[in-house]
């Protein structure tokens, strides 16, 4: 076996880093910086601007500002369908750097992530807010369809109940969440992403997922109409009890003390 980065011979039974079909010996993999998407030690890593290097294994395969973000999702809106979710036609994609789509979701300090997957289990590398989706500058394809998805079904309720956008900790919102979430695994599952789905399943942390589990778990005896009309029936109920007295809170405060 030869080393694809310093061309010298793998010996048996030496450690060595697997991917993309080739080997990297252990000193030179120790050494190199790695790709972001992949963590592979790339031979021509480019520095992406506010995300981090990415190989030349990856480059072809990404979802990057270049691509048509449109086209490749635009499939997916009869899969939104089924599940009670209109789309808009020219969703509007706003790119952004890590730091950035951290801050959006989270106010919690974290260390700067080094790797897609580390950052996956804090964040969404999508998410909507006010009409808009910002994401990542770099992700696969796969990652981008199955996140979008998600972040579709958010954006159609928020704008159902004038909100823009699902954060908060009301069972109104966890329980809204977690079905956005829910119809992004379904979608990871039907379709055979299987990292994905398992990336879904158990991230991210910090609660994004809201009520998650129970929409799993509902979705093994309940048919998705049926679960639509229970999550429609539920969430105007829920509204009604606690994002009115949110907006009625908001006022109140606007007023004259
Ligand atoms: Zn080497
Ligand atoms: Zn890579």
């Amino acid at each position: 076996m030869i080393c694809y980065l310093c061309r010298s011979t793998i010996e048996d039974g030496q450690y060595y880093f697997d991917g993309h079909e080739v080997q990297v010996c252990k000193p030179c993999f120790m050494e190199s910086r790695r790709c972001f998407i992949c963590r592979f030690p790339g031979q021509k890593l480019v520095d992406v601007q506010g995300l981090g290097l990415e190989c030349e294994f990856c480059r072809e395969n990404l979802v990057g500002e270049e691509s048509d973000l449109e086209n490749i999702i635009h499939p997916f809106f009869s899969y939104l369908g089924q599940f009670g979710h209109t789309t808009m036609p020219h969703p509007r994609f706003i790119w952004c750097d890590l730091a950035e789509l951290r801050e959006l979701q989270s106010g919690v300090e974290r260390p700067p992530e080094e790797f897609i997957d580390d950052f996956l289990r804090y964040c969404y590398p999508v998410y909507h807010r006010a009409g808009g989706y910002h994401l990542l500058r770099r992700m696969t394809k796969e990652t981008f369809v199955v996140y979008t998805i998600v972040q579709f079904a958010s954006a159609d309720i928020a704008e159902r109940f004038e909100l823009n956008e699902l954060a908060g900790n009301s069972p109104f919102h966890t329980l809204a969440r977690g079905w956005c979430h829910w119809v992004g695994y379904e979608a990871s599952k039907r379709l055979g992403y299987d990292l994905e789905r398992r990336q879904l399943r158990k991230w991210p942390e910090l609660g994004a997922q809201g009520e998650f589990e129970r929409w799993e778990k509902m979705a093994h005896f309940k048919k998705p109409p049926e679960m639509v009309e229970f999550l429609n029936a539920n969430l105007n109920a829920l509204a009604r009890k606690h994002l009115d007295s949110q907006r009625n809170n908001q006022s109140v405060g606007n007023g004259p003390r």
